[in-house]
C-alpha cells in the first residue's frame, strides 16, 4: 500500500516555535524532505534512522527543481511508510506546498497538511510588531517581492495594494526594495510611512532595521541585510518603539560558548536562549563506557548471588552505564540482590528510571548521610562501587576504614571526545577559531583544561573572548592557563548564578 506524504510547516526558526502536530508527525516519519529554511535541529526530532534529504533552495541556485520534489515526494509515499515534507514558516504561505499537494493528489497519494507559524507574523512579532492594531491597522496583505516590478509582467498589482491595506508584510523582497518602494510611492502611499526590515527573524542572530518609505532601502543596503527577511510596511512599524522584547532581552545577540558535556549543557544552553544569547556547545567531556569485561562479569555474578551487602551509586553517570551493561547481558534490575544507596538526589532518580528505589533515606542525600545510615563496622561486608576511572571515592575508602571489603569497578570513562566522533565539537571549534564567539563559559577546572587541551598550539581565539567562570576555582585554573583574570566570575556558584552573573556584565557594558 502506498505511503503518505505529511506536508509540515517547521515555523520560522525557533525552534520552539513548531507545533505539536508537526513534531508527532516528524517523530514517525520515515523519510524527511527538507528545505534551507528549515532549522536542522528540528530534523532531530525525526527517529535517528529515518533518510534525510536536503531540497533545499539558494535565492539564485536551485538544488533540486520543484518538478523533481513533485516526484520525488511521489516516488518516496509510493514506497510505503510516511513521508515529511518540512517546509520553513506555513507550508501553504508562498512555500509553493499548493502545488506539491496537487502533485500528490494527482497521483493518488494521500497527503495531510500540518500548518505552521508563518514568518509573515512571526518575524514582525519578534521585532516588537504587531501585523494588525485597533486603530492603526485593519487589513493586512502578505505580498510576494520576488517579481521584478520593473519588467511589467508580475501578478501583484502594487497600484491597487499601496493604499487599499494598511500593512504590507512582503516576503522575497530585500532584493528588489528599492524598486517596490519607489512604486508604491509612486502609487500614493506616503514616502514617510513606516518600514521595517526583519533578517532571520525569531533566531538569535535576528537583525532588524527601520526606517521611512523613501530611505528604508538605502538603510538596508547600508546594514547589509538579505535573505531571509521580512519587509512591514505601514503604522505598526511604529510600535516597536515599545514592544521591541526579543531583543533587547539581557544577552541579545551574544554568542556563548557552553563547554559541558552534551548531557550537562542543556539547562545552561537553556538559561541563555531565555536571556536572548545565542547558545554553542562544544562538549569538553565525554562520558564513555569502559569496563574490563572479566571483572565487571565476575562483579555482576556475585551481585546476583548475594554476596554484596551494598550497591553503592556515586553519579548519574555510573547507574546509566551499569544498567546499560546489564541489559547488554540480557539481564535487569532483579539481578541487583544487595541493598542500594545513592549519594544524592540526581543519583536516586536515576536509579529510580532503572527500576530501583534506594534503601536510604532520601532526606539524608550526602556521602555522611550516607556512611550513618551504614554500620559503623562492616568488617565482613562486601560493597560493590561502580565508578570512573580515576575516580577518588572517599566515599570507599571510607567504607574500607570500617572494615568493608570495597570492590570499585571502573565502568565509564570521562575524557575530551575527539573531532571526529563529536561533530558539535568539531563546530564549535571551527566557530571559536573563527572568531565568532563573544563569551566563553566554564562550569569546572577540567572544562577550561581540556578545551585549551583541545585547542592545541593556538589559544589566541580564547583568549580574545570573554571568559565567565561559575566560581573562584574554575577562575584561577582559567586565569593560568590563559594568563588573565576572567572577566566574569559568578557569586552564586550554580548555572542560574552565571547567567545572572554574564546578565549584569552585559549590563554593565551596554550603559
Ligand atoms: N512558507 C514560508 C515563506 C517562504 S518564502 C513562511 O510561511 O514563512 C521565503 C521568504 O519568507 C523569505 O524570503 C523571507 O521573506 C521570509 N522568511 C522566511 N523565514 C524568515 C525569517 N526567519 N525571518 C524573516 N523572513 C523570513
Amino acid at each position: 500500500m502506498s505511503g503518505r506524504v505529511f506536508l509540515v510547516g517547521a515555523g520560522p526558526g525557533d525552534p520552539g516555535l513548531i507545533t505539536v502536530a508537526a513534531s508527532e508527525a516528524l517523530a514517525r516519519a520515515d523519510v524527511v524532505v527538507y528545505d534551507r529554511l528549515v532549522n536542522e535541529r528540528l530534523l532531530d526530532l525525526a527517529p535517528e534512522d529515518a533518510e534525510r534529504i536536503y531540497v533545499g533552495k539558494q535565492p539564485d541556485r536551485h538544488t533540486m527543481k520543484q518538478e523533481e520534489i513533485n516526484a520525488l515526494l511521489v516516488a518516496r509515499a509510493k514506497q510505503g511508510g510516511s513521508v515529511v515534507r518540512l517546509k520553513g514558516g506555513d507550508p501553504f504561505v508562498f512555500g509553493r506546498g499548493g502545488e506539491e499537494a496537487q502533485a500528490l493528489a494527482e497521483a493518488d497519494v494521500r497527503f495531510e497538511v500540518v500548518p505552521g507559524v508563518t514568518s509573515a507574523i512571526a518575524a514582525a512579532a519578534y521585532a516588537g510588531i504587531p501585523v494588525t492594531h485597533r486603530g492603526l491597522a485593519a487589513s493586512v496583505a502578505f505580498v510576494t517581492g520576488h517579481e521584478d516590478p520593473a519588467k511589467g509582467e508580475q501578478d501583484v498589482d502594487w497600484e491597487k495594494l499601496a493604499t487599499a491595506v494598511d500593512t504590507l508584510v512582503l516576503m522575497m523582497g530585500v532584493g528588489q526594495l528599492d524598486r517596490i518602494a519607489e512604486r508604491l510611492i509612486a502609487a500614493g502611499r506616503s514616502a514617510d510611512t513606516a518600514v521595517a526590515v526583519v533578517e532571520w527573524g525569531t533566531l538569535p542572530r535576528q537583525r532588524t532595521v527601520t526606517a521611512k518609505l523613501s530611505t528604508i532601502a538605502a538603510q538596508v543596503a547600508d546594514a547589509g541585510l538579505s535573505s531571509p527577511a521580512l519587509v512591514v510596511v505601514g503604522d505598526v512599524v511604529g510600535l516597536r518603539d515599545t514592544l521591541n522584547w526579543f531583543e533587547s532581552r539581557p544577552l541579545y545577540g551574544q554568542r556563548v560558548l557552553v563547554t559541558r558535556t552534551r548531557q550537562q549543557a542543556s539547562e545552561l544552553s537553556r538559561a541563555l536562549s531565555e536571556a536572548g544569547a545565542e547558545a554553542i556547545e562544544l562538549p569538553t567531556i565525554a562520558i564513555k563506557e569502559r569496563y574490563d569485561e572479566t571483572q565487571l562479569t565476575a562483579a555482576v555474578s556475585a551481585l546476583k548471588d548475594g554476596l554484596y551487602s551494598w550497591l553503592i551509586f556515586t553519579s548519574t553517570n555510573a547507574v546509566d552505564i551499569f544498567f546499560d551493561v546489564l541489559e547488554k547481558k540480557c539481564l535487569d534490575a532483579r539481578s541487583v540482590r544487595a541493598s542500594v544507596a545513592a549519594i544524592g538526589p540526581a543519583t536516586a532518580q536515576a536509579l529510580k528510571r532503572h527500576g530501583i528505589t534506594v534503601d536510604v533515606s532520601p532526606e539524608r542525600y550526602t556521602a555522611e548521610g550516607l556512611l550513618d545510615a551504614l554500620d559503623a563496622d562492616m568488617s565482613g561486608q562486601r560493597v560493590l562501587v561502580p565508578c570512573a576511572e580515576g575516580a577518588r571515592a572517599v566515599l570507599a575508602d571510607e567504607l574500607k576504614e570500617r572494615g568493608a571489603d570495597v570492590d570499585e569497578v571502573t565502568v565509564y570513562v570521562a575524557e575530551p571526545p575527539s573531532e571526529d566522533e563529536s561533530p558539535e565539537l568539531a563546530e564549535g571549534l571551527r566557530r571559536l577559531r573563527g572568531g565568532e564567539i563573544d563569551v566563553a563559559t566554564f562550569a569546572s577546572s577540567s572544562s577550561v583544561t581540556n578545551l585549551v587541551g583541545l585547542l592545541g598550539d593556538d589559544i589566541e581565539p580564547l583568549k580574545r573572548c570573554r571568559i565567565a567562570c561559575i566560581g573562584p576555582i574554575t577562575a584561577a585554573t582559567a586565569e593560568e592557563l590563559l594568563g588573565r583574570a576572567p572577566d566574569v566570575v559568578a557569586e552564586e556558584h550554580t548555572i542560574a548564578g552565571l547567567v545572572r552573573a554574564l546578565e549584569l556584565f552585559a549590563g554593565n557594558e551596554g550603559g
